[in-house]
């Protein structure tokens, strides 16, 4: 079966949670993220310029069949190549370290490039660990199996994910339903 390209953030979703639907976000909100996610890069970048990195690239595109996006910042120094996405959180979340980990194993598997990746937030540098990278490929080799399951066994069998749900817009997933209804979602 034929499948659509998806956005690498989602497909960090559905990586963790396969039966993970995007959702509407509220534009208001995009907003404020975009203006953050924008202060962030610039506090970002200072940082990574005082331990001695350069800019090298920024917004580089990763795109195969199955999914597509951008990585904010490419960094070097002397021999050494860094992917870094970055979030104005204080700590990232496990889904953003998936997400800049789809764009490592894309960097060292797909182009054979040796890089490393790293997800800047405001606490400080985050690295991916390089056994989290291959994971993530091996994992995405396993997502379009998974994802030829219909939609109810999507929910029965492939929905895992327990403190990742906020922001999930599928009303099959009684997890979902519990979070909604703002009562302690099920075991
Ligand atoms: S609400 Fe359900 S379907 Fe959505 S991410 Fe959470 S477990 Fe997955």
């Amino acid at each position: 079966m034929a499948h659509r390209k998806i956005w690498k953030s989602i497909l960090a979703k559905k990586l963790i949670c396969p039966a993970f639907k995007s959702y509407e976000a509220d534009p208001a909100k995009i907003r404020v993220f975009d203006a953050t996610h924008e202060l962030t890069r610039s506090d970002g970048r200072i940082k990574m310029a005082g331990i001695g990195w350069s800019l090298r690239d920024t917004e580089v595109p990763v795109e195969n069949h199955i999914y597509k996006g951008r990585i904010d910042d490419v960094f070097a120094r002397e021999n050494e190549i860094l992917l870094v996405e970055y979030v104005s959180s204080i700590y990232p979340d496990i889904f953003k370290l998936v997400d800049a980990g789809i764009s490592g194993a894309h960097f060292r598997f797909e182009l054979g490039e040796d890089v490393k990746t790293a997800v800047v937030s405001r606490g400080g540098i985050t690295e991916v660990p390089d056994f989290l990278v291959e994971t993530i490929r091996e994992t995405i080799e396993s997502y379009t199996y998974i994802q030829d399951l219909g939609e109810e066994a999507l929910i029965e069998y492939a929905n895992p994910a327990s403190g990742f749900c906020n922001y999930c817009s599928n009303d099959l997933c009684d997890r979902n339903r519990a979070i909604r209804n703002r009562q302690p979602a099920l075991a």
